[in-house]
């Protein structure tokens, strides 16, 4: 399995992160440690630097803020293999503030393009700005934690994005994400933790954990009636092969 998003620098590992990371790569083959500032993505690529297996995505989240030229300049290590976490996240946010995460979302956007790189992008509630940012911008990348319509997911698709689904997928009450996954190609499904967040619907109320996975993937695997290699083939092509077919 691939863990395309997760956040093993969070605070939430600070008592055994050695621990849970050695636990998550026994049933991960590879994870995507997402950062969601300037400093949180030094310690993103810190922890890439000292796991073979652990990748980076550098990037400032939208409720958070930093210096755009560390982001920059962490795109050119070795072990960086996306920009994100980025996008909007408009819950209570005021004009203001959708003004100045729309502007640190496409300067992102430009930093990915310029490095060649993938984009992992966060909405929630600002599908209509995501949409109009990301049709025509020639970026690539996936859509995580998907929690949009099948409408939306399959508009994201045709411009040539993946789509990201972890523990939120099995919850009762995601009716609309469960559409979006049945809607869209399975050739172009992520799978993810997003730990310490969104534990599957077992575990709910708990740290999410790297073992976690297991329930979302064959959740997703069961739903599509399909075998699970798909997604890692998926997660490879779009971070690993620099000429992606996305
Ligand atoms: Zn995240």
């Amino acid at each position: 399995m691939t863990d395309t998003h997760a956040h093993y620098d969070d605070p939430a590992f600070d008592a055994d992160r050695n621990d849970a990371i050695t636990s998550a790569l026994k049933v991960s083959d590879i994870i995507i440690n997402a950062g969601i500032s300037d400093i949180r993505s030094e310690s993103t690529v810190a922890l890439a630097e000292k796991y073979d297996r652990i990748y980076a995505a550098v990037g400032i989240h939208p409720q958070h803020s930093g210096d755009l030229s560390v982001i920059e300049r962490l795109c050119a290590h070795e072990k960086v293999i996306a920009v994100g976490e980025t996008g909007l996240d408009y819950r209570n946010a005021d004009n203001a503030e959708k003004q100045r995460q729309r502007e640190l979302f496409t300067a992102q956007i430009e930093i990915a393009k310029k490095y060649n790189l993938p984009l992992i992008i966060h909405c929630v509630d600002a599908w209509g700005d995501m949409l109009s940012i990301l049709c025509g911008s020639h970026a690539r990348g996936v859509l995580h934690g998907f929690t949009g319509s099948a409408e939306t997911a399959l508009t994201l698709v045709r411009q040539g994005f993946c789509i990201g689904f972890g523990g939120r997928i099995t919850y009762p009450g995601a009716k609309r994400a469960n559409a979006a996954l049945r809607a869209i190609p399975t050739d172009r499904i992520l799978t993810e933790t997003d730990a310490p967040y969104a534990p599957p619907a077992p575990y709910f109320g708990r740290r999410c954990e790297g073992y976690m996975m297991r329930d979302t993937v064959s959740y997703i695997s069961r739903s599509l009636d399909c075998d699970e290699s798909i997604f890692e083939e998926n997660a490879v092509k779009l971070f690993f092969e620099k000429e992606g077919s996305f």
